[in-house]
């Protein structure tokens, strides 16, 4: 219940328009609807992403202090739908190139990451080990450039 409750409080993301939106981080245009992201200020300001580590590359930059909601594709889904980020699970794995290079997707749902890793190897983690403070996401940028 008490998700259902938190979720009547988040704003909405824009959907992501796939072939015509430009990623507000490298200006690339966002064609991928397994790795878009979306940042949704505490003042309603929207920032899309082509990939997952944009936004956090775009998060380390302008500081996490002033966004409200963060949102990232479900890498199983087909829709191209916008899912709550700090709810999903993330898979760094060799084997799912995401669009800027840094091989990370999320997944909706912690037991798909896990199928995944299984399959495709490499390290799941979840929001809270870089969400909330810059600190922690340095280190996911840290991870990022682990080979
Ligand atoms: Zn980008």
């Amino acid at each position: 219940m008490s998700s259902l409750l938190l979720a009547a409080c988040t704003p909405k993301p824009e959907p992501l328009h796939y072939g015509t939106d430009e990623c507000d981080y490298c200006r690339m245009t966002i064609v991928d609807p397994q790795h878009g992201a979306e940042v949704i200020t505490q003042k309603g300001k929207i920032f899309k992403f082509d990939a997952i580590e944009c936004m956090v590359h775009h998060v380390q930059k302008t500081g996490p202090d002033q966004f409200g909601s963060f949102w990232v594709n479900d890498y199983t889904a087909t829709t191209g739908a916008l899912v709550d980020a700090t709810t999903c699970t993330f898979l760094i794995s060799k084997n799912i190139p995401s669009p800027m290079g840094a091989y990370l997707s999320g997944f909706e749902e912690k037991t798909a990451a896990e199928k995944f890793l299984q399959e495709k190897g490499g390290e799941v983690f979840d929001w809270d080990r870089f969400e909330e403070t810059r600190d922690k996401i340095l280190t996911l940028l840290f991870l990022l450039n682990l080979d």
